[in-house]
C-alpha cells in the first residue's frame, strides 16, 4: 500500500502550500479514509472503481458511489472543504484556540455555521481513552461560570461541576483530564476515575468524603489535607489556567457546551510536546470516527 502524505508542523504558508484546492483537501481525506483498505459502506465488497468524482470510489459489487467524506465530520459541511481544513488548522495549532467569533470574522462565515463545525472539531478533540493517567495523578474539583463558594454542591443554575484529574511527574506535569459532573458523589467521581485513571496510580485527593469508598477499588489513593490549596499547587494553577482561558476567549461558551471546552483545552495541553502532529491527528479522528449530530 502506497504511503499517505501527511501534513505535519504549525507553519500557515506551509499549509497553504499543502492544500490549495479543494481536491486537495478531498485526496487528503480519502487517503486517511481508506487508508487500511477499501470495503463498501453498503454490502462489505472489496473491490472498486473510481467514482463519477476525483477521489469517490464506487463498488463493484453494488455500484455504489461512495464520497470521500461520507460518513466523515466533513459530510454536509456548509462551506468548502478547503474552509473547513483552515478553520481545523487555526483551532488545533493556535496556542489558545479560536472562539466562534474569531473564527467568524476571519472566514466570513455566520458565527451559528462556526460554532456547529467548531463543536464537531471538539467531539473529535475528547480523548481515545487508551492511554489512562499513569504514576501520581492528583484530582480535584471546581465550578465553572460562577463564584466558588458552593463547593460540592449540586451544581445550580449556570455553574457546572468539573472533576480534574492531572499527572505529576518528575520534572513538573504530565497529562490531565477534565469531565463536567451532576454531583461530587463517589458513584460520579469514581466513574470518572475509571474511565481516565489507571487502577495502579498513586491517586491523590483532598480530605472530601466521596473519594473515601473509592480506595476499595484504587488501592494506592490517597487523602491528605488540602491545607488552603498548598498541596495542590499544580492542580489548582491547571484550573486558574483552565477558567481564565474560558473567560478570556470564550466567554459566550454556553454552559451546556463546557464539555466540548474540556476537551479542547485538553486535547492541546497532552500533546504540547507534539504540536506538529496535532493536524494530522485530528484529522483521523474527524474521518475514522463516526459523525455525531448536533445537539
Ligand atoms: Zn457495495
Amino acid at each position: 500500500m502506497e504511503k499517505r502524505g501527511t501534513f505535519a508542523g504549525l507553519n500557515s504558508i506551509k499549509f497553504n502550500q499543502y492544500f490549495r484546492t479543494n481536491d486537495d483537501c478531498t485526496k487528503y481525506i480519502a487517503e486517511i479514509k481508506w487508508e487500511q483498505g477499501y470495503h463498501c459502506k453498503r454490502c462489505g465488497n472489496e473491490k472498486f472503481i473510481n467514482g463519477i468524482k476525483p477521489y469517490h470510489r464506487r463498488c463493484l459489487s453494488c455500484k455504489y458511489d461512495e464520497s470521500p467524506t461520507a460518513g466523515t465530520m466533513f459530510d454536509k459541511v456548509k462551506f468548502s472543504l478547503l474552509l473547513a481544513f483552515h478553520i481545523v488548522f487555526k483551532v488545533v495549532t493556535k496556542k489558545k484556540g479560536m472562539s466562534t467569533l474569531e473564527l467568524s470574522r476571519e472566514f466570513e462565515l455566520r458565527q451559528k455555521t462556526c460554532w456547529g463545525f467548531k463543536w464537531k472539531i471538539q467531539q473529535a478533540m475528547a480523548s481515545s481513552l487508551t492511554h489512562p493517567l499513569q504514576g501520581t495523578v492528583h484530582v480535584d474539583e471546581f465550578f465553572v461560570g460562577g463564584p466558588e463558594e458552593q463547593k460540592r454542591g449540586r451544581a445550580k443554575g449556570n455553574k457546572k461541576l468539573v472533576i480534574l484529574a492531572l499527572e505529576i511527574v518528575d520534572d513538573g506535569v504530565g497529562r490531565a483530564y477534565a469531565e463536567v459532573i451532576e454531583h461530587a458523589s463517589s458513584k460520579e467521581l469514581g466513574a470518572f476515575l475509571n474511565k481516565y485513571v489507571s487502577k495502579d496510580a498513586k491517586i491523590i485527593a483532598d480530605e472530601w468524603t466521596g473519594y473515601a469508598p473509592l480506595k476499595n477499588e484504587f488501592s494506592k489513593l490517597e487523602q491528605v489535607k488540602s491545607d488552603t490549596g498548598k498541596n495542590f499547587k499544580d492542580i489548582h494553577l491547571h484550573i486558574m489556567n483552565i477558567k481564565g482561558w474560558l473567560r478570556g476567549i470564550h466567554h459566550h461558551c454556553s454552559k451546556d457546551h463546557i464539555q466540548g471546552y474540556l476537551n479542547e483545552y485538553h486535547y492541546r495541553y497532552n500533546r504540547r510536546n507534539h504540536m506538529g502532529s496535532m493536524f494530522d491527528l485530528l484529522m483521523k479522528k474527524m474521518i475514522l470516527n463516526s459523525p455525531i449530530r448536533l445537539l
